[in-house]
């Protein structure tokens, strides 16, 4: 292909995206209307909705106003034109689902718990469940556009591998080439949890910038500028769950002491209701609390502060205190439009926590009066990483290609 061939291609498909960006954005939009915004000809204009007709994406809706003449034909995008896969890897469990392109789950399977530690074969079951999803929706394998996965652990530069995820017990895996050769559609991995959702999709809608704190099994803080995760330099950037939190505190899996995810995670606020109930402390919340699985003890401590147990009232009042200076400092480096908190800690908790990390942070953040801090609870719940990972691959597709990926 020469230059100029390869140019007029290019601009084809910027002008195309461009044009079709407009369309998703809008409920409905007229030609007349695209000409305006995009300043193409009307020509071009034309010639690219028609061909978006022809693929399914754009739908003729009827006819809009107008005050000169013929009305306008209103266009609207098509979200079941094709669609996306999303899949959850954790240490825990894996759950696949089908989206349509307006973020929507349009089949999705129950969490299963991850029995199996080799990754390959771990990866095909999940390939299986996605097949199985797109047969009983009956989406054939040319409407899926792509497959999202999120994964827990640290993934390289180009997301293709997964380095290492000390909670799947992985090392060096090419989870992306994996994929792709199962499904024989793109596949695109990350690691910044229910960041993505939370922003395209969920509390973050419409905003900016914003934080995610993800309060889980760890503690990671994800921030997502214009559509960007900020990875860092070497890819490590929001592991605030290993900020100091109390000086000579309590040994952390980091191998570091007293770091926030030892008072503040799901781990660290089930140990420590545990602990104190060995030590003889009277509380409505079993002694065995910590046999049970993580979001099943987290639901029991939380329901047990809402009713008042002073023990687990205790305990998540003092990791609310540390995320509240977490969020603070997150405040003060990143002035974000929105702190959004994940996880299952931030799931489960309900208002209480959400009120002394406000409250908490309130007092730590510089304030003179011009800026209202925003902290508020993600609106996806346990969907948010599955949701953010197919939102990515939809993202990624309509993107204008002049843009530099995410
Ligand atoms: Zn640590």
């Amino acid at each position: 292909m020469n230059v100029r061939t390869g140019n007029r291609r290019l601009m084809r498909e910027v002008n195309s995206k461009l044009v079709m960006g407009l369309i998703r954005g809008s409920e409905t939009v007229s030609q007349i209307e695209l000409l305006r915004k995009t300043l193409l000809s009307a020509g071009t204009i034309a010639s690219i909705v028609k061909e978006l007709k022809g693929r399914g994406f754009v739908e003729e809706v009827g006819f809009g106003r107008s005050v000169t003449g013929r009305r306008p034909v209103l266009l609207r995008f098509n979200p079941r034109a094709q669609y996306v896969a999303g899949i959850e890897l954790t240490a825990g469990q894996t759950r696949a689902a089908l989206f349509d392109l307006a973020g929507q789950i349009v089949r999705k399977t129950d969490p299963a718990a991850v029995t199996d530690s080799d990754p390959q074969s771990a990866l095909r079951g999940a390939c299986a469940d996605v097949l199985s999803l797109a047969k009983k929706a009956g989406v054939p394998r040319e409407k899926l556009l792509g497959v999202g996965i999120s994964v827990e652990g640290i993934v390289d530069p180009n997301r293709e591998r997964l380095i290492l995820s000390a909670n799947l017990g992985w090392r060096n895996v090419p989870v992306k080439e994996i994929i792709e050769a199962r499904l024989g559609v793109p596949a695109m991995m990350n690691n910044s949890g229910g960041a993505m959702g939370e922003y395209l999709y969920g509390a973050g809608k419409g905003c900016k910038s914003v934080v995610c704190l993800e309060i889980d099994a760890g503690i990671g803080a994800v921030t997502v500028l214009n559509g960007r995760v900020v990875r860092g330099a070497h890819g490590m950037a929001g592991e605030i769950g290993h900020s100091l939190a109390v000086p000579d505190g309590e040994a952390c899996s980091c191998g570091k002491r007293g770091c926030l995810e030892t008072v503040a995670s799901a781990k660290a606020i089930i140990a420590r209701v545990a602990r104190s109930r060995r030590d003889g402390a009277g509380s409505s919340v079993p002694k065995a609390i910590e046999s049970r699985p993580a979001p099943e003890a987290l639901q029991l401590i939380c329901d047990a502060a809402e009713k008042g147990d002073p023990l687990a009232r205790r305990v998540i009042d003092e990791a609310g205190r540390h995320l509240g200076i977490a969020a603070a400092a997150i405040v003060n480096l990143l002035d974000p439009e929105l702190v959004i908190l994940t996880g299952l800690v931030a799931y489960k908790s309900g208002d209480r926590l959400l009120k002394v990390i406000r409250r908490v942070a309130a007092a730590h953040v510089l304030q003179d009066g011009s800026r209202t801090i925003r902290i508020e609870q993600g609106t996806l719940g346990e969907r948010a990483a599955l949701v953010g990972a197919a939102a990515l691959v939809c993202e990624r597709a309509f993107r204008v290609p002049v843009e530099s990926d995410a």
